[in-house]
């Protein structure tokens, strides 16, 4: 056989495999493929709840601008594997309630907690959950009643809207893309009233990350089921007393109203360190949700790609050590500040814990995980309130197939980079407002200042062993 004898040979074999494996008339395969189904469940609070995110606010919420949801995707790969992803109107999952569902999970459908992605929008116009945040806010025992009644519900009804999207399991394709908008600005080295004159000068610094992660679920006429989007921003156009979904609930909303029968889901990149800028407004939330969707839907409509039915998952809750805790005597004097500040409610609370002989943590087990999709497609999912430089150094070690959701599984924190802590070492320059690395475990009520140093070599170690793993196909 000659040269070009093989490379004809070559070419037909090509073909025959091309063949057998190009999508039969309807559009579907022949072989066994991805099955996948969803469910979406209203959340929002009937009662009065206080509203999780502002410290500044001083009552519960009144009434709604829209409805805020809980939505579900379940994917099934080839061999069975399932994995769930789960969006959120909420400001941030506690541990207590990822850890609660996880158990439930477990129990009902076997699922394992790497399999279970829960993410959190960030949104600023959602309700306080329990044991989140407690110190920044005047609560009443009858208020934490509440909070805690409203989170068992909302615990029930994840686990309820899994078993629903299980249910709904059927024949399905998957498709990945990457679309681009870029209303997300970096808070810390932009400061917020000089944002329009920065933009128009074309002068505003980074980092940013605007890329718009899109995974479609399709049945077997094509026919687009569960679109789920990300983007790297803060969710914090608004402020009001109203429950909203903010720029991502409209995203939401806007692409369920352009793709009618599908279940649109948002996850929040790692988008600590971005504000949606300039911001306040309901017209700008608006129109920052109306440019994403149309970021999303410009994608969808563009050829995406296939992923093949293989689905793999990890995760790893890291000890991350917390920083120095405060002595005895710092609380003492912080106790006896004013009273209406939450420094003083999270110093009192703490010297209480110590005059009672409880020690506190001193490391936290912080969630880290990792999907591989399609033998492609990763996806990285990092706890607490993530910047951006987790998503520019991952896309860079993993590769541009790489997807990086922050807020993800339990929201303890905020979880700075290296370079961010290095930064805010006081006294800290003015701009840097915003993200406070060095100070911000208090309003999380933990009993430190901030992370030790090790916090980010900690999560990429992880994300490096997660994905070696499987990438090697375990
Ligand atoms: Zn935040």
């Amino acid at each position: 056989m000659n040269y070009l004898t093989h490379i004809r040979t070559g070419f037909l074999l090509l073909l025959i495999s091309c063949v057998h494996l190009t999508p039969s008339q309807d559009g579907f395969a022949e072989e066994p493929q991805w099955k996948a189904g969803s469910a979406s469940v209203v959340i929002t609070p009937e009662e009065d709840l206080w509203m999780a995110g502002y410290g500044g606010r001083k009552a519960p919420a009144d009434g709604k601008i829209h409805d805020l949801w809980l939505k579900v995707l379940v994917i099934e790969a080839r061999d069975g594997h399932r994995g769930v992803v789960v969006s959120t109107d909420t400001l941030g999952i506690p541990q207590s309630i990822y850890n609660n569902v996880c158990a439930a999970l477990k129990e009902k459908f076997n699922l394992e907690r790497s399999q279970i992605m829960l993410n959190s929008s960030h949104t600023h116009c959602g309700p306080v959950l329990r044991g989140a945040l407690h110190d920044v806010y005047p609560l009443t025992p009858e208020h934490i009643k509440q909070i805690n009644s409203y989170s068992d519900k909302l615990e029930q009804k994840l686990v309820d809207a899994v078993g629903t999207a299980l249910k709904n399991l059927e024949p399905a394709t998957l498709w990945t893309g990457e679309g681009f908008t870029s209303f997300a600005v970096n808070r810390r080295n932009n400061m917020e009233p000089d944002v329009p004159k920065l933009r128009k000068a074309d002068e505003l610094k980074g980092p940013s990350d605007h890329s718009v992660p899109v995974l479609a679920v399709k049945d077997k006429t094509g026919k687009l089921k569960t679109i789920v989007f990300g983007y790297a921003c803060h969710n914090t156009t608004l402020g009001i007393q109203q429950w909203c979904g903010d720029y991502a609930g409209f995203a939401q909303y806007d692409l369920e109203a352009m793709f009618p029968g599908a279940t649109a889901m948002f996850y929040m990149g790692c988008g600590a360190d971005q504000n949606p800028l300039p911001r306040r407004t309901q017209e700008l939330a608006e129109s920052y949700g109306s440019r994403l969707a149309h970021a999303v839907a410009d994608t969808v409509r563009l050829p995406m790609v296939e992923l093949d039915p293989e689905l793999k998952t990890e995760i790893e809750i890291v000890d991350i050590k917390l920083g120095d805790a405060p002595t005895k005597a710092e609380l003492e004097k912080i106790a006896a500040g004013n009273p209406d500040s939450y420094i003083t409610r999270w110093g009192t609370r703490l010297l209480k814990q110590l005059n009672a002989g409880k020690p506190f943590i001193t490391a936290y087990p912080f969630p880290v995980q990792t999907w591989f999709l399609g033998n492609r497609q990763i996806w990285i999912t990092i706890g607490g309130e993530v910047v951006v430089d987790y998503a520019l150094g991952m896309k860079k070690e993993f590769g541009p197939s790489t997807w990086v959701a922050g807020y993800c599984n339990d929201v303890m924190a905020y979880t700075p980079s290296l370079r961010v802590l290095e930064e805010d070492v006081p006294p800290r320059k003015s701009s840097r407002w915003g993200y406070e690395g060095n100070t911000s475990m208090v309003v999380y009520g933990m009993p430190a200042q901030r992370w030790s140093d090790e916090v980010e070599e900690k999560i990429v170690e992880s994300a490096k062993r997660q994905v070696k793993k499987v990438r090697n196909g375990k």
